[in-house]
């Protein structure tokens, strides 16, 4: 009998353990396959605190409605910066700024609302154009014609963060074992009994279940079909997207640059590739008429052709050959703002997913693990309810 399972071996599920243990929680994690095998190894490693392009592309209620999930971002900026100590463990965390671009006299004005909008909520963001933003960004095409800076965005390497959590999860005591699926939640006396059976990744896991007092929902895309394993059905959309890599070159791009009038993120890793994705989708393969989650989605000739062109701000990377492309999946919600809480009518049974939870994800983590230690996070997070969806119900 455990105090708390943490269903998922991605960064949410990692952090989550890893909060739970040095609290003194008895936590054991199952993991269907390889710890960070999925969004949280594949993603872009930005660390985006402006609000992004798909919050603000509908209009300034839907930025108003995202812009409830600031107080997280002015979160996770203060934690990024202390992960590496934290953990004891090289992060790759580099904090030189963020530049979100336009180019036209209309991105421009979007731009402007959501820096006024972000600045009421607290975070750092100021526009540049003209020679300011030329002399901080000099790699820039001469078309960009202003963008928002924020000095504390940056990048993270995603092969190493959830694992220095895992480690650091370890060395408190929690228990991780990984080729291990969950396939059955069923609700017992005093907690949850979780079935599970091992997978191809986990010779010699255990199949004799589990036993915890409350369970954590944490497994990325696969999260809803989770929360029906318990009779509750969570809107939470999975989205397939692809990623460029170019082949490295020498240091030139010190910022994350995003793009407020379409899909873009780009920036340089400490290696000199330059990533260039934010949104570029691919497409998920079908297996008996329903969506594969397993394998990974089809890449798609017109999103990597849009992602080649979406760096012409960048004239640059232009240049440089592409090394490798690759294609993971994530989860949204319909109002953008994440899934972080208990779920109503469940006793013991929480979830933690959706939005860029790759940068937000070190603050998901602990506010989830003080909710479930006090009941009281150290942010409120009644805004992120599951209950707010209004019709949570049996499936
Ligand atoms: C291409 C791409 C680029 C992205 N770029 C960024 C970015 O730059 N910045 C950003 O903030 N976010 C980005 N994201 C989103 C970010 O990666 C995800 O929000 C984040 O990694 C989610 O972490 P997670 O732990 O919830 O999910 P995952 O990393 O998907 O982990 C969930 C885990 O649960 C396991 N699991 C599922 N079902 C079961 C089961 N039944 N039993 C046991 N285990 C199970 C899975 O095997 C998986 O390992 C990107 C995503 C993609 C795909």
């Amino acid at each position: 009998m455990y105090d708390v399972a943490v269903i998922g071996g991605g960064l949410l599920g990692c952090a989550v353990a890893y909060h739970l243990a040095r609290a003194g929680t008895r936590v054991v994690l199952l993991e269907k396959d390889e710890l960070n095998r999925h969004a949280s190894g594949q993603n872009a490693g930005s660390l985006h605190f402006q609000l992004e392009y798909r919050m603000v592309a509908d209009g300034d209620a839907a930025a108003e409605r995202a812009a409830r999930a600031l107080p997280l971002h002015l979160d996770a900026q203060r934690a990024w910066a202390g992960l590496a100590a934290e953990l004891d463990a090289p992060v790759e965390v580099v904090q030189h700024g963020g530049l979100m671009l336009a180019e036209t006299a209309d991105e421009l004005d979007r731009l402007r609302r959501k820096a006024s909008l972000e600045r009421r909520h607290g975070l750092d963001v100021t526009v540049l154009t003209g020679a300011e933003l030329t002399s901080l960004a000099p790699y820039l095409a001469a078309g960009v014609r202003g963008a928002a800076y924020a000095p504390g965005e940056g990048k993270a390497n995603p092969r190493l963060v959830t694992l220095a959590y895992a480690r650091a999860a370890s060395r408190l005591g929690a228990d991780l074992r990984t080729g291990t699926r969950v396939t059955a939640l069923t609700r017992e006396a005093g907690g949850w009994r979780l079935t599970t059976t091992p997978t191809a990744a986990g010779r010699g896991a255990r199949t004799d279940g589990v036993r915890a007092a409350a369970v954590v929902l944490a497994a990325g895309v696969w999260t809803a079909e989770l929360a029906a394993m318990a009779d509750v059905r969570l809107p939470v959309v999975p989205v397939a997207l692809s990623m460029t890599a170019t082949a490295p070159t020498t240091p030139f791009l010190p910022h994350l640059v995003q793009h407020v009038g379409r899909r873009l993120s780009m920036k340089q890793t400490s290696d000199g590739n330059v990533l260039i994705g934010g949104g570029s989708p691919a497409k998920f393969r079908a297996v008996d008429g329903r969506i594969d989650l397993e394998t990974a989605p089809e890449l798609r000739y017109e999103s990597l052709v849009g992602n080649a062109d979406a760096a012409r701000v960048v004239p640059a990377v232009l240049r440089l050959p592409v090394l490798r492309c690759w294609s993971g999946a994530t989860t949204l919600t319909p109002d953008q703002l994440p899934v972080l809480g208990p779920l109503p009518r469940r006793p013991g049974l929480y979830a933690a997913t959706g939005g860029s939870a790759f940068t937000l994800g070190p603050t998901y983590a602990r506010l989830l693990a003080e909710t479930l230690l006090t009941g009281e996070p150290s942010l409120p997070i009644d805004a992120y309810s599951p209950a707010r969806f209004g019709f949570l119900n049996a499936v």
